[in-house]
């Protein structure tokens, strides 16, 4: 084995960890398409957005300028105690897939939540906790988003309520006692605390819920509650802005060696991880300093960009959020119930919506079986037990790593291993008894969803 005095993990110092967050925005001349009212279809200004979500994060979110956001100081020594994450270079599983193409993967799991949320969640508590607020609102899909806000609610003393999926909650009673361990309260969603939710149930009795419900829920919580904002764990501008540290880490870490990926994989689910890994390499290729390949990967049965279309969208099903421009299934899609793998909304961060269409970015979409069989692989090689989220990403790299087997290319790849699967047994449970399939959309279902699009000139 070659190791070219490249350790199996690459750690920084406490001095060379960002300080700042870095705005993909700033570099991009075609930017992301404005949020719009719902209402008029006027961009939302900084007030119309105040009564939903709290004001510094107002300000990023709009913010398409600013390149540098300084990491407030309390948001750093948080992120001391978990960070930097490692980047490990995968050299069994190099030796194992007989590749010469090297693979990197920078791995978010370290910390409780279990997924890089956290580094989101702290940022969005510390600006909830600033403006005096008494405490926020938020979803969960498969839960490692409310496991991250409620731990970092309970750090700055804030009362956290999340809406969890229901078929999540059923499937994942340890999920949810993590985040009561930290003082949040968790409903199943749909539920009948809200307008939106009992409207649901009644359209649709015995719905397991959706991600894009349980939005709508929280934010009807938050408008109604007084010293409440809702708070989104993906998706958006601000999230994205947040997630950078995991590029900005991963890219100072391979400085320091000398090192430069070719291609730049993450799974895609709202963007963020990839929006924030892919951030200050994406920054280098918009100032035309420096070439890469990034390739989004998506579930099969929830495909927003290689299916999806990109038109501006409602973000929940309840219809209660400004509309969005990105690729999105329409704000109704569910995927089916037998989907495990995570990466479950309809649509995708505005930001990177952009960048794929204008041709910066790649995407593909694999098949769940496939997604499982790599997560099996890759524990049993590099002894991580990845979450199904990131297992999308683990599937394409181990793909691009063969392919260089077959072209006798050495290339490098760099691919986001986002957090942990303990909590995913049950999907496990259901690969490896042979009971899991791949249910993939048909284009009628597609139209039929796609149909209901706002109309928007
Ligand atoms: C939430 C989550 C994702 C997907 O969300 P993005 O916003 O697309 O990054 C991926 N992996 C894990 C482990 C997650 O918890």
């Amino acid at each position: 084995m070659k190791t070219e005095h490249i350790p199996y993990k690459i750690y920084l110092t406490e001095d060379e960890l960002p300080k700042a967050w870095y705005n993909l925005r700033a570099d991009m001349k075609q930017k992301p398409a404005p949020l719009l009212n719902p209402g008029t279809h006027q961009p939302m200004k900084a007030e119309e957005l105040a009564g939903v979500f709290c004001e510094g994060l107002i300000a990023q979110e709009l913010d398409n300028d600013t390149a540098y956001f300084p990491i407030p100081e309390e948001i750093l020594t948080f992120y001391k105690m978990y960070r930097p994450s490692p980047l490990v270079r995968a050299y069994c599983l190099e030796e194992k897939l007989g590749t010469p193409a090297k693979i990197y993967y920078k791995f978010e799991g370290n910390n409780t939540s279990g997924s890089h949320k956290l580094n989101s969640a702290i940022a969005q508590a510390y600006y909830a906790k600033k403006q005096g607020l008494k405490g926020v609102t938020t979803e969960t899909g498969a839960g490692q988003w409310g496991t991250a806000l409620s731990m970092a609610c309970s750090y700055f003393d804030l009362d956290c309520k999340v809406y969890m999926v229901k078929c999540s909650y059923e499937q994942k009673p340890f999920r949810r006692e993590v985040m009561r361990t930290y003082g949040a309260s968790v409903t199943p969603s749909p539920s009948m605390e809200t307008e939106v939710g009992r409207k649901i149930l009644a359209e649709h009795p015995g719905t397991t819920g959706s991600l894009g419900c349980a939005i709508s829920e929280a934010v009807e919580k938050a408008v109604t509650s007084e010293g409440y904002r809702y708070v989104l764990g993906s998706v958006l501008n601000q999230v994205l802005l947040h997630q950078s540290v995991i590029g900005l880490e991963a890219k100072t870490a391979l400085d320091n060696f000398g090192v430069k990926p070719d291609i730049i994989i993450g799974c895609a689910g709202g963007g963020s991880n990839l929006g924030g890994l892919i951030a200050p390499f994406m920054g280098e290729k918009l100032r035309g300093e420096e070439d890469y390949r990034f390739i989004a990967v998506e579930p099969a049965s929830c495909p927003s960009f290689t299916r999806g279309v990109y038109a501006y969208d409602f973000c929940d099903t309840g219809m209660v959020c400004p509309l969005a421009k990105m690729y999105t299934l329409g704000s109704d899609f569910i995927p089916s119930a037998n989907h495990a793998g995570g990466l479950r909304y309809h649509g995708m961060s505005s930001t990177l919506s952009e960048l794929y269409h204008q041709g910066l970015m790649e995407a593909v979409s694999v098949k769940q079986t496939d997604v499982f069989k790599a997560a099996e692989y890759f524990a049993r090689v590099e002894g991580i037990l990845p979450a199904p989220e990131s297992a999308h990403a683990i599937r394409v790299a181990i793909d691009e790593a063969v392919k260089c087997k077959e072209t006798g290319e050495e290339k490098t790849i760099l691919f986001g291993l986002t957090g942990t699967g303990y909590f995913d047994m049950v999907a496990y449970e259901r690969f490896h008894d042979g009971q899991m399939d791949d249910f993939i959309p048909t284009d009628e279902e597609l139209a039929a969803y796609r149909s209901k699009l706002p109309k928007v000139d």
